[in-house]
């Protein structure tokens, strides 16, 4: 109830949830009362969670913020919100996202974008929670929920989770089932929690990750206990810096934040070594090949016939393109006119084929950097929260925004961002640290250490 009185207080300045869901909430506790009353707690009893509105939630309305799914209401549970609920956990919403998750900034809704909680010091303008996640990562650094549901492609849990002060991460591609997640870039989409602390962070991964037959790229792994791994520290661990992070025009605030989690590690007993990862460089331009190729098939499926809203024409062709011309927006429409182009014959080889052997270079590198240590340590953006407007009208001017979380995905590997610090004006900055395939224990020890 505090929860729902909380959205019903700030949900309209905030524009965090695009759909409250309070009688389902109060259902959903009341049985969870009667569970702990007969002694049959599950891990999440009773903590009230909001769902990313990527997630196909069973008779609540999921558009993943896009308006050619229209009034969209799924006859099924995706598996990540199915294993929260089984545990216990009680849902209050869905929540605002870039429209199919594509965009760093949230602003692509169509809904119109959340606003961050925080301010720049001395000023009232709105700044953007980062995205795609922004309305989980809003959502979590308001208090409209304790932990929410996110996914990351390129950067979507890491990046809005720095903006906000929160704990995001991605875990190693297939830990958690894509079942029942609105397709973006399958290779690339992972599920993965918005937390206030790194062990909030660790019992919700906990709960959302196993194998799921209903996904074919699931992986057959037990989920390990990752919620002890947060407190036992980083002594005679070996932490990689990549020096090819080191960018151009990187903000000296972001350097002095990177060199401040060096000195933290280093005084708990870890020991800092220095690598090489040299592809760095292509790897933005290998995602924003690769996510809007996958994108542009996948979302071959918004025909007007299936799902959601249709606009008829006086023929077949005609009502495709009135459809899809009215139904997405302007970014969705960039990213699949890049997709069908790079995928198109003639281009194929030198664009997307070229993005796939890129694309084993970078997990090349990781690999050859892991053979020197145990994590990486990296900024997780090039800057703070920015303010709406600031790099929309400039398309590469917001990709370059996920310089340092994109590569986690291309090589499939885990990254957590945890917030390190304040930047000159008072917002808050993160930091990520990736670990290896399989390896979100390495995540957990390191961003428990530097929280
Ligand atoms: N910002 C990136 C993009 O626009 C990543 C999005 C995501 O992780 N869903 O594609």
């Amino acid at each position: 109830q505090a929860f729902i009185d909380a959205i019903e207080a700030s949900n309209d300045t905030l524009n965090a949830y695009v759909v409250k869901t309070p009688e389902k909430a109060l259902e959903m506790a009341a049985a969870s009362d009667k569970r702990i009353a007969s002694g049959a707690a599950g891990a999440l009893e009773g903590a009230p969670l909001g769902v990313k509105d990527l997630y196909c939630t069973k008779g609540v309305r999921t558009t993943a913020c896009s308006n050619i799914l229209g009034e969209f209401t799924p006859t099924y549970e995706s598996t990540v919100t199915q294993q929260l609920w089984d545990r216990g956990a009680v849902m209050l919403g869905k929540l605002n996202m870039d429209e199919f998750a594509m965009g760093s900034s949230n602003e692509t809704s169509r809904f119109g974008p959340p606003a961050n909680p925080w301010r720049r010091s001395g000023s009232n303008q709105t700044l953007t929670p980062g995205g795609s996640s922004g309305g989980s990562a809003a959502a979590v650094a308001s208090d409209l929920c304790l932990g929410a549901t996110a996914s990351d492609t390129g950067g979507s849990i890491r990046q809005p989770a720095a903006f906000t002060g929160t704990v995001g991460i991605k875990p190693t591609y297939g830990r958690a089932s894509r079942y029942g997640m609105v397709a973006f870039a399958s290779s690339l989409d992972q599920a993965g929690p918005i937390a206030k602390t790194v062990e909030d962070s660790a019992i919700l991964l906990e709960a959302m990750c196993g194998h799921d037959a209903k996904d074919s790229t699931s992986l057959p792994e037990p989920v390990p206990n990752w919620r002890d791994a947060v407190h036992r520290g980083v002594e005679g661990m070996r932490i990689g810096i990549p020096k090819e992070y080191r960018v151009d025009g990187m903000p000296d605030e972001i350097e002095a934040l990177w060199s401040q989690g060096v000195e933290w590690l280093k005084a708990q007993g870890a020991e800092i070594v220095d690598v090489s990862l040299p592809h760095t460089k292509y790897a933005l331009p290998a995602y924003y090949i690769v996510a809007p190729a996958e994108a542009s098939s996948n979302l071959a499926r918004y025909d007007g016939m299936r799902y959601g809203a249709r606009v008829s024409g006086d023929n077949l062709v005609n009502t495709y393109e009135g459809t899809r011309s009215a139904g997405f927006g302007q970014e969705v429409q960039r990213r699949l006119m890049i997709g069908t182009y790079v995928l198109s014959s003639g281009y194929y080889d030198a664009y997307y084929l070229r993005a796939q052997k890129v694309r084993t270079k970078i997990l090349n590198d990781f690999q050859n950097a892991f053979e020197s240590c145990d994590a990486l340590l990296t900024p997780t953006c090039p800057s703070a929260a920015f303010a709406y407007g600031e790099k929309a009208g400039d398309p590469v001017q917001m990709y370059l925004n996920d310089i340092f979380t994109v590569t986690a995905n291309l090589a499939g590997l885990p990254g957590i961002s945890v917030p390190a610090a304040l930047d000159g004006q008072g917002l808050p900055l993160g930091l990520q640290v990736i670990g290896k395939a399989l390896d979100e224990e390495a995540c957990f020890r390191v961003g428990g250490a530097l929280e």
